[in-house]
């Protein structure tokens, strides 16, 4: 029987609903599925873990793992992974689970698949050339590692409840020598774009940086996160955190909204994955309404106040 291994990232004392995802699939592949909790005051955590379909969850609580740095955290599952005989360990898509995930591959020499949208135990799907073909990939190895793409799995509570125990923190000491000086977070206001259902994107159609505000305040009427172009993430207009596409980041949200933005294949790679794209662009001819599911052509300054209002009437 497969056993997995799903590495269970948090923020702010919740598990990320990507890493819930991917515990959700693992979870319906079957077999013998853990998730793995390493931080500071993370084991109220795992009852999330067991509602989403971890039959246990391995919880190094320790304040020597609480900031989170990878090569520590490399440690903790290298261990779990020997001595428990995990023969997958799955990841959803971050900054720090790709530290973590090179980290195990490089010490246990096994084979780690990259940006997967789907995986059913033994091989996985993964887009190439910039998504217009899907891959199947395999493992040589005894050991799978996988990174899956943001948003490429839905977080379905089961209802389950987990074996919590405990997973050993045995540092190596060249796992110590970095240590974390001061972590700043962007300002943010509602879900991040890995995680939200709704996006709203703005391009340079918005004409000037302070008009970013009508990005953000249909956002807050969806309940929604902003994402952006390269173009203005260039121009110094938006976060570079926000920026979606080929060298940003790749989004599959339920709606995902796009103002003033054309719709390069560039930025077109990281969001073709929605299940509902929206554009609205003045110009008729602007590639986006090819792969638009509904498309607005006129004046978005015209536009979006009104459907603000509109979404913010109807929830009201
Ligand atoms: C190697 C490489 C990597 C790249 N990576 C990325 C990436 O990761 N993400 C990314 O986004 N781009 C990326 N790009 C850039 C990409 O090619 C495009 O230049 C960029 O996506 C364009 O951004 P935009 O749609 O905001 O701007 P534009 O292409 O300038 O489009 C602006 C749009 O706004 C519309 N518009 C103007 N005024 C209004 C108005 N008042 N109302 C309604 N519509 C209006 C215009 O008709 C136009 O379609 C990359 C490029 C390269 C070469």
């Amino acid at each position: 029987m497969a056993k997995t291994l799903v590495f269970l990232e948090h923020h702010e004392g919740a598990i990320a609903k990507g890493s819930l995802g991917v515990l959700t699939k693992a979870a319906k592949n079957g077999g013998d599925v853990a998730g793995v909790l390493v931080g500071s005051d993370v084991r109220a955590l795992a009852e999330a873990a067991g509602a989403h379909g971890a039959a246990t969850v391995w919880v190094a609580d320790d304040a020597s793992v609480a900031a989170p740095l990878p090569q520590p955290r490399v440690d903790v599952l290298a261990r779990l992974v020997r001595d428990e005989g995990f023969d997958t360990v799955l990841f959803a898509q971050s900054v720090l689970a790709a530290d973590v995930a090179a980290g195990l591959a490089a010490r246990l020499d096994a084979g780690l698949n990259w940006g997967l949208v789907d995986f059913d135990g033994e091989t996985g799907k993964a887009p190439q050339l910039s998504d217009t073909v899907y891959v199947d990939v395999g493992w040589s190895s005894a050991v799978k590692l996988a990174v899956f793409r943001a948003g490429a799995f839905d977080a379905e509570p089961s209802g389950g409840s987990a074996d919590v125990k405990d997973a050993a923190v045995e540092l190596e000491d060249f796992s110590t020598l970095a240590t974390m000086v001061e972590q700043a977070h962007a300002e943010q206001q509602g879900p991040s774009i890995e995680d939200a259902d709704v996006i709203v994107a703005g391009g340079r159609g918005l004409g000037e940086p302070e008009k970013f505000s009508l990005a953000e305040e249909l956002a807050q009427a969806l309940g929604g996160a902003v994402a952006a172009t390269r173009a203005v993430v260039d121009a110094g207009w938006y976060p570079y955190s926000a920026q979606v596409g080929q060298t940003g980041k790749t989004v599959s949200p339920k709606l995902y909204v796009a103002l003033g933005i054309s719709g390069a294949i560039q930025h077109k790679v990281g969001m073709q994955g929605s299940n509902v794209i929206v554009a609205i662009n003045k110009d008729p001819n602007a590639p986006i309404f090819e792969f638009a599911d509904l498309g607005v052509v006129g004046d978005l300054h015209q536009i979006v106040p009104k459907l603000t209002e509109l979404v913010r009437a109807r929830r009201a």
